[in-house]
């Protein structure tokens, strides 16, 4: 079923064809609080979404790493934000060895799932200070990636999440996740609303923001070079070359990616 996808995405690619830098991610630090925030100086990649949307599963597949965001199973484990270091270490490179930091070249800062219904009102307090402090306040922050349920688009918290973030005038890209649970109709029509729905975002002098969105469905390898493209351009990465000792050490479990 997932060939029916390759008419709405022109980049369909059932897998990555070469490995990515963003396969370096490296578990870097856990942060409570915004006075903790590492004073790295690096661009961050932020990714935000509803609880259950599919985050933690799309930030392993994109860094080809089973366990390296968890998926968030209670409210009370939510409320803080994970950092993941890009550059620094080497993809095969024991996880023990220590991670040079004046080598990071990017973060992907994994943030607070939201939407659990059972959250008290001091919990959605803290994640209402922590998201939306970090959203509209770090300067490192480059771009937002919103990760969306594809049937499930633009909830009010995803909608307060880009309207904290909109004024910042920096790169919001979306990130459709699940599409393999639409058929190509609903497929097509999902991305086409989603990108209504941003386009709507315009700057004083009617200039629309730099916002863009994709289908993903990580169970069918939808959309996964689209965005890893998107993140490496948004992280500044794009027309870096990876070394080529820079190999992993063991082939990738996924099984159907092709070697280096
Ligand atoms: P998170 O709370 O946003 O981190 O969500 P998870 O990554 O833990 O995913 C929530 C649920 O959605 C899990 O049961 C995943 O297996 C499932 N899921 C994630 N990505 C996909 C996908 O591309 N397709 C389908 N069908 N299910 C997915």
């Amino acid at each position: 079923m997932y060939n029916s996808f390759s008419a709405v995405l022109p980049t369909f690619n059932a897998s990555l064809h070469t490995m990515s830098q963003l396969w370096q991610a490296r578990f870097f630090t856990t942060v409570n609080h915004l006075r903790d925030l590492p004073s790295t100086q690096v661009p961050e990649i932020a990714f935000a979404g509803r609880s259950n949307a599919g985050k933690s599963t799309a930030i392993n597949i994109l860094c080809n790493q089973k366990k390296l965001a968890f998926a968030s199973k209670t409210p009370g484990r939510t409320q803080h934000i994970n950092y993941f270091s890009i550059g620094g270490a080497h993809v095969g490179q024991h996880r023990k060895d220590e991670t040079k930091v004046e080598e990071i070249r990017a973060m992907l800062v994994d943030l607070p799932g939201y939407g659990y219904a059972e959250v008290s009102g001091s919990a959605k307090l803290h994640w209402q200070e922590l998201l939306g402090d970090y959203v509209r306040r770090r300067e490192q922050l480059a771009a937002l990636v919103m990760i969306i349920d594809a049937r499930r688009p633009f909830t009010e918290l995803d909608i307060q999440m880009v309207e904290w973030f909109a004024p910042t005038g920096k790169p919001l890209h979306c990130i459709l996740s699940k599409a393999d649970k639409l058929n190509r109709n609903e497929a097509t029509n999902a991305l086409r609303q989603a990108r209504t729905f941003l386009g709507s975002y315009v700057d004083a002098d009617g200039k629309p923001f730099p916002f863009t969105a994709q289908l993903f469905s990580a169970l069918k390898r939808i959309g996964l070079d689209e965005a890893n493209d998107r993140i490496l351009e948004l992280a500044g990465l794009n027309d870096e070359e990876l070394d080529p000792t820079d190999a992993p050490d063991v082939p990738s479990d996924e099984g159907d990616q092709a070697p280096a």
